[in-house]
C-alpha cells in the first residue's frame, strides 16, 4: 500500500498543472487523494459483501439484470467444489457418512460427531480396516495382519 501512496504523491508532485501550488496546498491534495482511496477500498469491501449476500439470497433465481454474473459466479463456485473434491480424492480423505465432515484415512472416529468410520472406505474406494477384526490394514496388504483374512 506504501508504495501506492508515494506514487500517488509523486504524481502530484510531478505533475505541472500543479506548479503553482504551495507545498501545503500539494499536501492537502495528496491527503485527499488519499483518503478518497481509502474510501474506495472501503466500498470495495461493501460491493464484495453485497454481491456475495445477494448470491446467498437470490443467486438461484436472480434479478435478469444479474443473471449473467450470477451464473458465472455459480461456475466459479462449482470449479472450485470440483478441484476441493479432487484435493480430497488425492489425499484419500474419507468423507463421514453421518455429517459429511472430511477425516483422515486411519481415523477411527470422525472428530466432527464421533461415528466409526473405519468401515468407511476412503475416497479412492479403499478400505482401511479389516472387515472382520477392525484391525487397521497396512495400505496394499492382501490379508489383515490382525486375523489373517483375505482383505
Ligand atoms: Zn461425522
Ligand atoms: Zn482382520
Amino acid at each position: 500500500m506504501a508504495s501506492f501512496f508515494e506514487e500517488l504523491t509523486k504524481s502530484i508532485v510531478g505533475d505541472s498543472s500543479l506548479q503553482g501550488l504551495s507545498p501545503e496546498e500539494k499536501h492537502q491534495l495528496s491527503e485527499l487523494k488519499k483518503e478518497i482511496e481509502e474510501e474506495k477500498n472501503i466500498q470495495r469491501s461493501f460491493y464484495i459483501q453485497i454481491g456475495q449476500k445477494y448470491t446467498d439470497l437470490f443467486g438461484n433465481q436472480p434479478h435478469e439484470a444479474l443473471e449473467a454474473l450470477c451464473s458465472y459466479i455459480a461456475e466459479s463456485l462449482e470449479k472450485v467444489r470440483q478441484k476441493e473434491h479432487q484435493i480430497k480424492v488425492i489425499k484419500n480423505s474419507k468423507i463421514c457418512p453421518q455429517c459429511e465432515k472430511e477425516c483422515d484415512p486411519m481415523d477411527v472416529y470422525c472428530s466432527g460427531c464421533g461415528t466409526d468410520i473405519r468401515q468407511t472406505k476412503t475416497l479412492q474406494g479403499k478400505s482401511t480396516h479389516c472387515l472382520q477384526c477392525q484391525h487397521a490394514l497396512v495400505p496394499g496388504a492382501l490379508f489383515c495382519s490382525g486375523c489373517g483374512t483375505r482383505v
